[in-house]
């Protein structure tokens, strides 16, 4: 077997000719996936061969890059599920976390008129459980704390724009810091909102299984992987994988061996002491001791170190339909990767892949190269929701490293800010790209 290895591979024989196409199922049944042009955010319409739709969060820029705005895109959803199949009802609404470019949408009136079969969110939105108040107890002061130190830092303008927006996108308004949670109205909704409130929701993944695979009345010839995010709270914190060699960013700094310094260790800005278990507002002592810390803080970093934390908690799933097997990553980052890619049974599962949502947009540590190298099949299509980013810091977003290497494994990308450039397969239309995956 070692000597197979080491030959040379053998000259190709000719492939005989008119061979039929493989494994395609005669009756050319598809799923259906829309992806809405929201800008730096996500909203995927799905159907399935047999009617059902599945929802995948519907949120958009505070900016308004995409196509759509206020109500907009909610209107537009329900539109095109009444157009789908008929009646005005998602069958399952998934959320993958929390930022408001993925739930903005949801914070309308509109979806009073929608049925849901049953809605998914990650365990950490599950608010019975200790351990998850906990967890939010702990990012929301240090939320409250960096937008009221914030007066005192000297920032230039664009930089205290680009804190604001990653503390906006963390539920917290910045010039407002006390008020009540930015995205909680939509995430009521998510939580007990509908025209049947009382239907099932789902907070994924229930156990510690890798894969967590299910199967629900609602979606009828759908089996669910749920890869994510990690069952353990402590894992729901950012890992830098450039220490582990795995963006296209770390690769390419090294390659140009430029000094390493913005991919250094992340470490708590604050220090955990700044943690505080309980709700904010911070006390007078509390507020000056990060008054003289600011002295030493990098906020932008403070604040990138919270919107990672946020994308840490993304649904990742698998919807296997037929030979179909849609990978829906929300925005998790390499410290939810680094534990799927460490499964054996989570990298077959994924080895399989035939649609692929780009995770975050498209930046530097969604998607690491072991999992486009290794793991992802060549020449899948693939649906990246984004918008060129300039300043601070959507910055190489997309990444066009990443999107090289996708190109170079041959996958077929497809970009929402740039329905023209998108491969054949894809249908363009006004405000979103359509793709028919077989199944
Ligand atoms: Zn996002």
């Amino acid at each position: 077997m070692s000597a197979a290895r080491t030959t040379k591979p053998k000259p190709k024989k000719t492939p005989a000719p008119k061979k039929p196409a493989a494994k395609k199922r005669p009756s050319g049944a598809t799923l259906h996936v829309r992806m809405y042009d929201v800008g730096f955010g996500d909203c995927f319409l799905l159907r399935t061969p047999t009617g059902q739709t599945v929802l995948v969060d519907a949120g958009f820029h505070s900016q308004g890059k995409g196509a759509f705005s206020g109500n907009e895109l909610a209107e537009q959803v329900l539109a095109d599920v009444k157009a789908l199949t008929g009646k005005a009802r998602v069958d399952v609404v998934i959320a993958t976390h929390r930022h408001a470019d993925h739930i903005v949408s949801f914070n309308s009136k509109t979806w009073d008129a929608l049925e849901v079969g049953e809605v998914w969110l990650p365990w950490v939105e599950d608010l019975t459980k200790p351990a998850v108040v906990r967890l939010w107890k702990k990012q929301q002061a240090f939320a409250y704390g960096l937008a009221r130190a914030l007066p005192s830092f000297s920032l230039k303008a664009e930089v205290r724009e680009a804190v604001d927006f990653l503390l906006w996108n963390a539920g917290v308004d910045p010039k407002a810091p006390l008020a009540a949670w930015s995205n909680a109205d939509a995430m009521t909704t998510l939580r007990e909102g509908f025209r049947n409130p009382g239907a099932r929701r789902r907070y994924l993944p229930a156990t510690k299984a890798l894969p967590e695979t299910f199967t629900t009345p609602v979606l009828p010839g759908v089996t669910v992987h749920a890869l994510g995010p990690p069952a353990d709270p402590d894992l729901i914190a950012h890992l830098d994988p450039s220490k582990d060699d795995e963006t296209y960013r770390a690769l390419l700094m090294r390659a140009a061996e430029m000094p390493g310094e913005p991919l250094g260790p992340v470490r708590h800005p604050f220090g955990d002491r700044w943690l505080a278990d309980g709700p904010p507002p911070l006390r007078p002592d509390e507020l000056k001791r990060l008054d003289s810390l600011s002295r030493n803080v990098d906020p932008v970093f403070a604040a990138k170190a919270l919107d990672d934390m946020i994308n840490s908690t993304s649904l990742v799933l698998v919807l296997e339909v037929g030979s179909a097997r849609l990978l829906l990553p929300g925005d998790a980052e390499w410290g939810t990767w680094k534990r799927i890619l460490a499964s054996a049974e989570a990298r077959t599962l994924l080895k399989g892949t035939t649609f692929f949502k780009v995770g975050h947009h498209g930046s530097h540590n969604a998607t690491s190269r072991t999992l486009v190298e290794d793991v992802l099949p060549k020449a899948i299509p693939a649906m990246v929701s984004t918008q060129e980013g300039k300043g601070t810091y959507r910055n190489d977003i997309p990444l066009p490293e990443l999107l090289d290497a996708l190109e170079a494994k041959g996958l077929k990308v497809a970009r929402s800010d740039r329905p023209d450039e998108a491969p054949r397969l894809f249908k363009p239309g006004e405000k979103w790209i359509d793709l028919e995956v077989p199944c």
